[in-house]
């Protein structure tokens, strides 16, 4: 079972109480974090399965290549390995930077305009196919499988705390390790911040390998990315750069150039390359009701809930039955941006899903258990309530906010 699991309360605990202190200085935006949570529940679903396959690469790699065997249980050997892992890490984030194959894939975590908690949990789904490239060293180097997934679990962690605005600069802490002020740096597409701060726990590797930049006070930063997503939708927002490499490959004539569309600095589609000015930024977003935000915040905590029990519950259930929960879970969260956006097909497809979701409650067995029948009335229940309150609501005009509006 995925060890973030644990962590998930944790997480909602941090976002909520954030959230609320925005909220009242009217700087939150409730949509951007709802997707931004959706697209982590969606990486969460997806990573499930993908991690289990690269860390079969490292242990096959460990098992067969490496050069040395590292003491089990040492702390100082933990400790070697986590510094060996950020390093890793560097190489994996600068190049998710600066390769348009890992660009588009790493896009997911920077195409929110806003920078909060609920951004840290903004993960891309097919990151995984290709990063694990880049810690086989760690495998022939001969860290054991085990220490691996450990040290990788604490600088993922680690990462979390620093995607807020309500901590200032930390003085030297700052030059030293990852920490809210130079990482706001690395979210921001002003000049100054585009490809830098890439580190994990350590901003040394930053500073050893000239992309370090310390955050300027004089500048408000503009959080994002210069070719804006401009969507809620979970599934476009994993895609969205794959799709623009796609048709620039085709477009591309000969080989040489076809590849390098792919292996080579992402264009236009980059952080970089897009004409851009602070005086023209305007920031996403689309008007919605209070009770479409409630609805969405409603389903959210519902998805996480089943999200939870689709980890817990994966060895218990069959092949198809995790497969059908897994695109079950992945349709909410592309309904509810369809939602969000104001989208003429979502209250259609969330009334179908609701139908499926309600249908389920009468299998005889859901993820592996036999459900007892008032959790089965109260499955119903909370299917036709959503159903009632879905075709109450109306759907908000679509509008464009500036970046110096207050978002609500
Ligand atoms: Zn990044
Ligand atoms: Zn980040």
């Amino acid at each position: 079972m995925s060890p973030i699991v644990y962590a998930i309360p944790v997480f909602l605990f941090t976002v909520l109480v954030e959230g609320w202190i925005l909220s009242r200085r009217g700087a939150y935006d409730l949509r951007d974090a709802l997707s931004s949570l959706n697209l982590g529940i969606l990486s969460q679903l997806t990573g499930a399965g993908a991690k289990l396959l690269s860390l079969g690469v490292y242990a096959i790699v460990y098992e067969s290549a490496r050069i040395a065997t590292w003491p089990q249980g040492s702390l100082m050997a933990a400790l070697a390995a986590l510094v060996l892992y950020d390093f890793c890490y560097y190489w994996a984030h600068r190049m998710g930077h600066e390769v348009a194959v890992l660009w588009a894939a790493h896009v997911v975590h920077h195409s929110s305009e806003c920078f909060n908690l609920s951004t840290a949990l903004r993960q891309t789904s097919s990151g995984v196919v290709l990063s694990w490239v880049f810690y086989l060293p760690m495998a022939m180097l001969g860290v054991p499988p085990t220490t691996f997934v450990v040290v990788g679990l604490i600088d993922l962690l680690y990462q979390y705390w620093v995607h807020t605005e309500l901590v200032g600069r930390l003085g030297w802490i700052d030059r030293v390790l990852v920490t809210p002020s130079n990482h706001r740096v690395h979210h921001g597409q002003n000049d100054y911040c585009l490809d830098r701060n890439y580190g994990g726990i350590l901003i040394i590797w930053d500073r050893l390998f000239g992309t370090f930049v310390d955050e300027r006070p004089g500048e408000t930063i503009i959080y994002g990315v210069r070719k804006p997503l401009h969507a809620y939708n979970p599934i476009w927002g994993n895609l969205h750069v794959y799709a623009d490499l796609i048709g620039e490959s085709v477009r591309t004539q000969g080989l040489k150039d076809k590849l390098a569309v792919w292996f080579g600095p992402p264009g236009g589609g980059g952080r970089a390359g897009t004409p851009w000015s602070p005086a023209t930024f305007a920031r996403y977003g689309v008007e919605t009701s209070i009770a479409l935000r409630r609805y969405v915040i409603a389903q959210y905590a519902i998805g996480n809930l089943a999200l939870v029990a689709f980890l817990v519950q994966l060895g218990a259930m069959g092949r198809f039955e995790a497969l059908a929960w897994g695109v079950f879970i992945a349709s909410s969260l592309l309904t509810q941006g369809g939602l969000l956006e104001g989208a003429a097909w979502a209250r259609a497809a969330e009334t179908v899903r609701l139908a499926l979701f309600a249908a389920v409650a009468l299998a005889p067995r859901v993820m592996g258990v036999a459900l007892v029948t008032p959790w089965r009335i109260a499955w119903v229940i909370v299917s036709a309530a959503s159903l009632a309150v879905l075709w109450r609501m109306r759907a908000g005009p679509k509008v464009l906010l500036r970046a110096s509006e207050p978002a609500t």
